[in-house]
């Protein structure tokens, strides 16, 4: 008579194996039933684990598969692979090696051909890689774990270097640097200034400014052998790409980054996730203010293809094609004639229908013309320009109140249909509701609240449009200030054409085909202003 084995079958589920159907216990459970039903094999008992994970190896139902073991009940263990048995690679070796031969339990895992009675020699290299890979992930995902948490909380890392500019306090936390820290801001204030990265970094060998090479190997003693042993003159010469590597860094803005490597999703303030890093804002003094850092890395979006420095370019970015709405190109231009060269902007899109193109000496009048004729109304009205802008703010505020105290009551009114919808169903269930009452009634409630809910809609995107309004008055103050500052022989620099307006629409037309008869509209909207500027312009024409 032949023996009957006697099978535990153990199931196992965790959360992170997702709910996948294809790793549901009940699926296990069928896949291993029948592989024990097939081989004439008796299953005595299952052992599940709903729920637990695979490093730990206290789970109720293993413990109780392993007792039955000691009990001798068993003489065969089934589960759908290795990873099923645990997910530790020290634990599961122990088990699979030492325990189970030890109490003569046969151990099969299904789906990775694993059979403790019919190993040999292949089959002992493919389980030593199994585990290897187990083993593998297993540490990695500690560590992995322990940095990510470091990471998360925005704790300092020990690096060998700070970021140039920077310098550690004992505890690894990141200060500006009283010598570099000046070097960086300067950077900022000249790639403003002069509109690219080569430029720069000849202004910075020419007055011989040392590199972030030389500092940290002088300052932290990175590669300090080999960098001193250079020539003297290596230690302050710069390259475009080292200027470049310097303006790109949020860093300088106070934030600190700090690698992510999970995909968790942490809700704390200040504290937003980027692709591949954690980013904390203001975690550090700032060495470069928002608005200068953003201008910069405008410039250096726009400087990419254009040989014609931003000196000479003031409107870069910012002058448009009205046809096509893209950004014009400029071009330098010969006049043979007069023996003078100028710039032109002009629309080089192929897909553009229009021409439209004006020179740079022509666009530079009339944007002179227009901003002094803005800064004349401004300045002249200057109390009354400034009470608008605060009465602009508070405006916008009346309405966000407005707005919430209205949300509040329709919400309000939202649940009190619910409540009378559910009371209806308790009387319509109870029997002292007709039915054809309980229908008029809940239709109507039905279409009051789709009508709520709608409304509820529009009003959320209003009100979240309202809260984004920025402090306008500030901006007033500053638009004031910036005209009492400039006017028609410096406003067109690129620093300030730049800041102050956001974009200029050019459209040229031929009046009866005449080259000579030329119609130039212009449209300029200012950077931070605009609503304010043109608010004011239509309130003193009334
Ligand atoms: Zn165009």
């Amino acid at each position: 008579m032949a023996r009957i084995y006697r099978v535990g079958i153990y199931l196992r589920l965790s959360r992170d194996d997702g709910r996948e159907e294809s790793q549901s216990i009940q699926t296990q459970r069928e896949m291993l039933t029948d592989y024990a039903l097939r081989h004439g094999w008796h299953v005595v008992d299952e052992y599940v684990d709903d729920g637990y994970s695979g490093t730990d190896f206290n789970r109720p139902g293993f413990e109780r598969l392993i007792s039955d073991v000691e009990l001798g009940r068993l003489d065969i263990v089934l589960t759908k692979d290795l990873s099923r048995l645990g997910r530790s690679y020290v634990q599961m070796g122990e088990y699979i090696e030492n325990y189970f031969p030890e109490h003569n339990v046969r151990y099969i895992a299904v789906n990775d051909g694993y059979d403790s009675d019919k190993l040999d020699g292949a089959d002992m290299v493919a389980i030593k890689n199994v585990l290897n890979e187990m083993y593998a992930r297993d540490t990695s995902r500690k560590i992995r774990s322990v940095l990510n948490m470091k990471a998360r909380n925005g704790e300092p890392r020990n690096t060998v270097f700070p970021i140039f500019g920077f310098n550690y306090t004992e505890s690894y936390e990141r200060v500006p640097d009283a010598e570099t820290g000046p070097i960086v801001q300067m950077i900022y204030r000249k790639f403003v200034e002069l509109g690219s990265g080569g430029k720069v970094a000849r202004y910075l060998t020419e007055n011989k400014i040392k590199t972030p090479r030389y500092y940290n190997a002088v300052k932290f003693n990175y590669n300090k052998a080999k960098v001193l042993s250079m020539p003297e003159e290596k230690h302050y010469t710069w390259s475009a790409g080292m200027v470049r590597d310097i303006i790109i860094r949020e860093e300088y803005l106070g934030v600190y980054k700090t690698a992510q490597t999970s995909s968790i999703n942490f809700k704390k303030k200040k504290r937003y996730k980027n692709k591949d890093c954690y980013v904390f804002e203001n975690r550090y003094p700032a060495l470069i203010d928002r608005e200068t850092w953003d201008l910069a890395q405008k410039i250096l979006k726009s400087s990419r293809g254009s040989s014609i420095d931003l000196s000479e370019n003031a409107f870069k970015g910012v002058i448009c094609c009205a046809d096509c709405g893209r950004t014009m190109r400029i071009e330098k231009r010969n006049n043979h004639k007069k023996g003078i060269f100028d710039y032109r902007y002009y629309c080089n899109k192929t897909d553009c229908e229009h021409s439209n193109s004006i020179s740079k000496r022509m666009l530079e009048t009339i944007v002179v013309k227009e901003l002094m004729a803005l800064k004349e109304i401004i300045l002249k009205n200057e109390e009354k320009f400034l009470e608008f802008a605060s009465q602009f703010d508070s405006k916008g505020r009346v309405l966000v109140t407005d707005v919430e105290k209205e949300l509040d009551r329709l919400k309000a009114r939202c649940e009190e249909i619910d409540v009378f919808i559910e009371k209806l169903f308790e009387q319509k269930v109870l029997g002292s509701l007709p039915l054809s009452t309980f229908n008029t009634m809940m239709s109507k409630y039905k279409r009051e609240k789709e009508a709520l809910e709608n409304e509820i809609g529009v009003l959320t995107r209003k009100d979240n449009e309202e809260k984004g309004k920025p402090a306008n008055q500030l901006k007033a103050i500053e638009l004031v200030k910036l005209f009492k500052e400039y006017d028609e022989t410096n406003i067109i620099q690129p620093y300030i054409i730049q800041k102050l307006i956001r974009k200029i629409i050019l459209r040229t037309s031929y009046i009866n085909d005449s080259m000579k008869n030329r119609e130039i509209d212009i449209k300029i909207q200012y950077y931070s202003c605009d609503e304010i500027i043109k608010g004011f312009m239509t309130y003193e024409e009334n």
